[in-house]
């Protein structure tokens, strides 16, 4: 998506160990009109999929699969990473292991949320190991939901996440794919859609 990679390009900072600060439009502050157009793109492609829920994480994978959602007429349900006093209902678990902060949490989505009937298109801001989607993927298998693809803002191709989803026998569909943070550069490789 050559407005993202654009915008990489512009407003992307490489800090050490293979992270890409983007917190001036996906991570921390939020830019809408880009956020949308993301969204909208994930939605026309999985437009003919049956989509019925779009999966989120929290924070950051919120704003893009919020319009995505929109776009598709569907709800959005974002798992949580802190269990709320209010979250009082039988729950979907699993466990991630954050590439970035290098802890293990637990996140969850109430079970009233997901069911049988549903096919969700999971949505996050990066893919790195896959661990984030991989627990995202646990939750809908507990829920008996089917998960018909993945769509991913910025996929770091230099890490194992998309093979690990592939090999798991998922679609994913990444906006912008970089190839390497090496010698202060951002190199891409041609994004799926
Ligand atoms: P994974 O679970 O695929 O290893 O990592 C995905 C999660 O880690 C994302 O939800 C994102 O929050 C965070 N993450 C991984 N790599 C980066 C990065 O380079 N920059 C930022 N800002 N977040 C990242």
């Amino acid at each position: 998506m050559e407005e993202l990679v654009n915008r990489i390009k512009e407003d992307g900072r490489i800090l050490g160990d293979g992270v890409l600060k983007v917190d001036s439009f996906v991570t921390h502050q939020v830019d809408p009109v880009l956020m949308e157009a993301i969204g909208y793109r994930f939605a026309e492609v999985f437009a003919n999929a049956g989509i019925t829920k779009v999966v989120t994480i929290e924070a950051s994978g919120i704003a893009p699969a919020l319009f995505a959602a929109k776009k598709l007429n569907v709800p959005m349900i974002f798992a949580r990473k802190a269990k709320s006093l209010t979250m009082d209902e039988e729950l979907l678990t699993s466990s991630v292991y954050s590439f970035t902060k290098q802890v293990t949490s637990q996140i969850s989505i109430s079970r009233k949320f997901l069911s049988s009937d549903d096919k969700v298109l999971i949505i996050d801001d990066f893919l790195a190991n896959g661990q984030a989607a991989k627990g995202l993927i646990e939750l809908c298998q507990q829920a008996g939901a089917d998960v018909d693809g993945i769509g991913i803002v910025i996929e770091k191709s230099f890490q194992d996440g998309r093979a690990l989803l592939e090999e798991m026998g998922m679609r994913v569909v990444s906006l912008a794919r970089i190839a390497s943070l090496q010698n202060g550069a951002v190199e891409f490789l041609e994004g799926d859609a």
